[in-house]
């Protein structure tokens, strides 16, 4: 079919996520039609290097052969098969064992779910019973950070902490409580240890303020992902569970972005020693071949909510959780993960730091920030006030459009920040090839006259 065809059917069919929905009309759909190893095609026959992976989920890569193949063997044995009613299908139950194996600590229990806002939705319901369970239904004040992103569920988006999840839709929830970011490029406090002690002292302050014996959960990303990619200091999450700990506040790990050999590790927990209470994954578990996400519960937490229950049924559920297809994908994309994949995402990441890092010389280049395949380049006018960039040249549009010209997708955080999430496939030269692309990026909008006069 016709690209402008296309365009047309989708401008007045599809309803797309997180758009200007009179903004994406105006400015049309970009319609991709192929995938390979690190780099998609588009409808005019261009191609472009993947610099996030989709939505930081296709972390095995494009055109895997070996994904489709067990796809359709699961497709062709059975294609479906309820969790309900005690019944299952052999790739679920193999999955949620391999994944207990590599899990943190005891995290030993699996619900899988259909994406990473269904993931945090069903461990507010897990929380929730728990506490009910151990007789503590007061405990029911939930606890997240500044800048956060838990998905777009309806409970799960007040976790979130982005003004536009909640504008409009009467979020958060009075039982829904924030404490600051990290955010270290912009933290009044300095020094990373100084951060850390600010932060812990906030988290406590936060629950003494609420009551002890009402906070029920404290929420984390690892690494803060759609917030702008804010990487904490090292020490920062595990000072956080120590907080939640001493309190005996659940702690919440969100690593939909930073699960999967996307920060190096399997799990970026692992890099902090630390073991959370419940935690989350989706995106990477199949590398965005099709849908799936999963709660990981610990001993203790399942424990209490099986005990509380008896042979009372949880009422949680959806008729697509541990899906046969999904499960047997997600088995595959951690067959490649394991046989060099991870591997190779620990190298790249390594040489996509180091190149970013060169890119500090330039006039525009304010903060470079990640870990692992996950990075981002903060942009200011002026380097020694952090000065934005000004409101006109909405990056969102101008910037991703322009790394688009040069031939790389990259996300483009509406203040300013480029964010990255290469897949794990990527090869030396496409890791060059990002650098330098963004650099051509970076002269051209120097060349700007809104960015001049600002400068
Ligand atoms: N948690 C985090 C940390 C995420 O980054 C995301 C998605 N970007 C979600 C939850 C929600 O996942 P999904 O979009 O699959 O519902």
């Amino acid at each position: 079919m016709l690209s402008n065809s296309l365009v047309e059917l989708d401008r007045r069919h599809l309803v797309h996520p997180v758009s200007s929905f009179r903004g994406h009309e105006a400015r049309g759909v970009r319609v991709l039609t192929g995938g390979q190893g690190a780099t998609v095609s588009d409808a005019e026959g261009r191609r472009l290097i993947d610099g996030f992976a989709g939505l930081w989920c296709v972390n095995a890569g494009y055109g895997h052969e070996s994904v489709v193949a067990a796809a359709a063997e699961q497709m062709r044995q059975l294609p479906y098969a309820t969790g309900y009613f005690d019944l299952g299908a052999e790739a679920p139950i193999l999955l949620a064992a391999a994944l207990a194996e590599r899990s943190p600590g005891d995290l030993d229990h699996v619900y899988f779910t259909l994406g990473g806002s269904d993931a945090v939705d069903s461990t507010i319901r897990f929380v929730r019973y728990y506490w009910h369970a151990r007789g503590q239904p007061d405990r029911d004040q939930f606890i997240s950070v500044a800048q956060g992103y838990h998905g777009s569920s309806s409970l799960g988006a007040g976790l979130t902490a982005l003004p536009a999840f909640h504008d409009g839709f009467g979020l958060p929830y009075p039982w829904q409580h924030k404490i600051s970011s990290h955010y270290t490029y912009r933290n009044p406090v300095r020094g990373d240890q100084a951060v850390i002690d600010a932060s812990v002292a906030e988290l406590r302050a936060k629950i003494e303020e609420i009551g002890a014996e009402r906070v029920a959960a404290f929420y984390v990303e690892p690494i803060q992902g759609s917030g702008g990619v804010l990487v904490p200091p090292m020490g920062w999450v595990k000072a956080m569970r120590e907080v939640c700990a001493e309190y005996g506040v659940l702690f919440v790990a969100d690593e939909v972005i930073t699960g999967f050999g996307r920060t190096g590790p399997i799990f970026a927990c692992e890099e902090e020693g630390i073991v959370p209470d419940l935690m989350t994954t989706a995106k990477g578990l199949t590398s965005g071949y099709v849908p799936m996400g999963a709660v990981f519960l610990s001993d203790h937490v399942y424990d209490t909510i099986a005990d509380g229950a008896g042979a009372k049924a949880i009422g949680h559920g959806f008729t697509y959780s541990a899906h046969p297809v999904s499960a047997a994908v997600a088995l595959e994309v951690l067959a490649l993960y394991e046989g060099g994949l991870f591997e190779n995402g620990r190298r790249m990441g390594a040489r996509l730091m180091a190149g970013l890092e060169g890119l500090r010389d330039h006039p525009l280049v304010g903060d470079v920030r990640g870990r692992g395949m996950l990075a981002a380049v903060e942009l200011v006018v002026d380097k020694a006030e952090k000065t934005p960039l000004p409101a006109s040249v909405q990056p969102a549009t101008r910037l991703f459009d322009r790394a688009w010209e040069e031939g790389l997708i990259l996300r483009a955080f509406a203040q300013g920040v480029l964010g990255y999430a290469p897949p794990l496939c990527c090869t030396e030269d496409e890791i060059d090839a990002i650098v330098a692309r963004t650099r051509r990026v970076l002269d051209r909008t120097l060349e700007d006259e809104d960015v001049r006069a600002a400068l």
